[in-house]
């Protein structure tokens, strides 16, 4: 098998689809890659041509796989051809048309989204790896911008108390975030709708924000939508404790729905002048009434951010997870570098989002 990895064309996208390390580790396969793909990951060529990569311009023709982290621009899917893998975030609940293109072009696609959440799955899960790298980067945005220190300092000057933090949505990146502000030395509460985060939240030393509002899980371990009713009675709650803390970091989500709505305008103009939110739910509308996806909003002095696309801040070793996870599926797709597409398994068949009626 031939795989291609090409160089990342998105303006703010610094990752690549495979790194060094995991490209030695492929047995049965060659690695073609398109000459400077990794570098702005911090991977030059020669580390490829070392791993016993192929350096090339070109990495669609030939290839069997294209191995890919963000979906493929018009351009790049153009050049994809019938009967090709493709592997990369694809967005399938978002994406209708980029994803019919690539089914009419009898491209055999699979969404890193939608690997499925299971224990046997988890060294495939991109969407868990990257939301790590997310969780992460928040907290170190949010201490950057905050004008006070993270941890108590006892110093010659008297003492300085720590900061606090709230987290909102304790899923991957929630619970990454609680962890980060912790090693920072901040007091943190964490908050989410699914019953069983309580225990993961504590277990971090972080305390568990009682809203009086407990949500459900749906199968999948996601968080059920809330009605507007229990939305309603979520952002009252919210407006009254969110003044207490001088960070909030919202990572709320629920698959294929618009980010929930969690901070009013209200809530924000209550908050400490210094204060900041970062708001990780910014790619899916925000959950702050006030984020503006990519940009930094100052309401009264407060700051809130609404960054894009984290984990390419980070890119070094968010190419490395992801590379890590990509090549557990392709090894799982095809075994010692033969192709063997098994449709009765609930990983091939729950990943692909295009095949030829052929593979059916
Ligand atoms: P996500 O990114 O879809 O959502 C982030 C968090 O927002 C979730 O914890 C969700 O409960 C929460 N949320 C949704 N609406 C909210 C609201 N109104 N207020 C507050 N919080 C709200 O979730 P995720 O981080 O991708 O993970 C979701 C689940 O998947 C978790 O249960 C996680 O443990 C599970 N998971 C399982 C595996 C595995 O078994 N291999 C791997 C990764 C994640």
């Amino acid at each position: 098998m031939r795989v291609g990895v090409p160089r990342e064309s998105g303006p703010d996208e610094s990752r690549v689809g495979i790194v060094p390390e995991v490209a030695a580790r492929l047995d049965g396969i060659t690695v073609a890659v398109e000459r400077g793909a990794g570098e702005e990951a911090g991977f030059d060529d020669g580390a490829y041509a070392e791993a016993g990569c192929e350096l090339v311009s070109d990495v669609w023709t030939d290839a069997d796989a294209v191995l890919k982290v963000a979906k493929p621009s018009a351009a790049e899917a153009a050049r994809l051809h019938d009967g090709q893998l493709l592997i990369a975030f694809l967005q399938p609940l978002t994406d209708r048309d980029g994803i019919e293109r690539l089914a009419r072009q009898g491209v055999v696609a699979f969404a890193m989204e939608s690997i499925p959440r299971t224990t046997r799955a988890q060294a495939m899960d991109a969407l868990s790896s990257q939301a790590t790298v997310s969780g992460y980067k928040a907290a170190v945005l949010a201490a950057e911008r905050l004008p006070r220190f993270f941890p108590m300092l006892t110093t010659a000057a008297g003492t300085i108390a720590p900061a606090r933090i709230l987290v909102l949505g304790a899923g991957v990146a929630g619970l990454q975030a609680i962890a980060t502000a912790r090693r920072l030395g901040a007091v943190v509460s964490g908050f989410d709708v699914r019953p069983a985060v309580r225990e993961q939240v504590q277990s971090l030393g972080a305390t568990f924000l009682d809203l009086g509002l407990v949500g459900e899980e749906t199968e999948g371990g996601y968080a059920r939508e809330l009605t507007p009713d229990e939305q309603q009675r979520q952002q009252e709650a919210l407006e009254e404790r969110i003044p207490d803390f001088d960070v909030v970091i919202t990572t709320a989500a629920v698959p294929g729905r618009p980010a929930p709505r969690l901070i009013p305008k209200a809530a924000v103009e209550r908050m400490r002048p210094g204060s900041v939110i970062v708001d990780l739910a910014a790619e899916t509308g925000g959950n702050c009434e006030l984020t503006r996806p990519g940009e930094t909003v100052v309401v009264g002095r407060v700051e809130i951010l609404g960054p894009l696309n984290l984990p390419s801040t980070v890119a070094f070793h968010a190419s490395q997870l992801y590379a890590r996870n990509v090549a557990a599926l392709l090894v799982h797709l095809a075994p010692n570098g033969e192709l063997a597409l098994d449709w009765d398994d609930e990983i091939t068949a729950g990943t692909c989002v295009t095949r030829k009626e052929a593979m059916a």
